[in-house]
């Protein structure tokens, strides 16, 4: 299977940002205040982890133009639910182009904590050789632990939109029948060229790329991102796991 993963640049390395882009972490582009999302548990603002833009080959959102956003609570690190699918103390959806303003989404009056912003730059695209009818497998709990390491370790388990999730934990947090996998999040940025020194993220050297760190999922979690297909605009979902 196809997957793409993201050629980052800190945006402190970049020109303002001016029209729609991929990106991590930051304010959103073009989301309208009253539709920015609240904790249903602390009842504060979220924290921006992603936003993509639709593109027929590596992220079907049905219409050009739309984009989807990823966030997350920040508030209350460890209480607020932020791992569970559904719980409202995360929240990931898609807008139509009509539904966006033309520049960034003032910051909320209770300043959610705001992820380190990382612009995506380009996308490289790679071959896991994982076969379309391996697919389900990745899905289901006996079948997965049965596959062989060969198999299991060809998923790339980084940051990445397509093919098959990374799993730290079961398959079956999976949100089932009709969601189908889009991507999934590290809980750090990993970066091609290395950022310049005068940014004020830390970022570290690692084996063949550089790094910082990223949004809180647990200890050294992954965040999966789900998408709903039908006639109006996908339905999104959004829950992480740790080891
Ligand atoms: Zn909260």
């Amino acid at each position: 299977m196809k997957y793409f993963v993201p050629n980052l640049k800190l945006s402190v390395d970049l020109p303002p940002q001016e029209k729609l882009e991929d990106k991590f972490g930051g304010i959103p582009w073009g989301l309208k205040p009253e539709q920015y999302p609240m904790c249903r548990h602390c009842g504060k603002s979220q924290s921006l982890l992603a936003q993509f833009v639709h593109n027929s080959e590596r992220l079907d959102l049905g219409k050009s133009g739309r984009t989807l956003l990823v966030f997350q609570c920040n508030h209350n690190p460890g209480g607020c639910p932020t791992w569970e699918g559904g719980s409202g103390a995360n929240a990931c959806f898609v807008l139509d182009p009509d539904q966006l303003s033309e520049n960034l989404t003032p910051m909320p009056a209770d300043f959610p904590i705001i992820e380190p912003e990382a612009r995506i730059i380009g996308w490289l695209d790679h071959d896991d050789g994982i076969a379309p009818d391996e697919i389900s497998a990745f899905y289901d709990d006996e079948q997965l632990w049965d596959l062989q390491d060969e198999m299991r370790d060809r998923v790339y388990p980084q940051t990445k939109l397509g093919s098959v999730p990374e799993w730290l934990q079961s398959p079956s947090e999976a949100p089932g029948e009709g969601w189908v996998f889009i991507g999934q999040l590290s809980d750090s940025y990993k970066f091609i060229q290395e950022p310049s020194p005068q940014s004020n993220v830390y970022v570290y050297p690692s084996s063949d790329y550089w790094a910082c760190e990223g949004p809180n999922f647990g200890d050294g979690g992954i965040g999966y991102i789900f998408l709903r297909h039908h006639s109006e605009k996908p339905d999104g979902w959004f829950f992480w796991q740790c080891s």
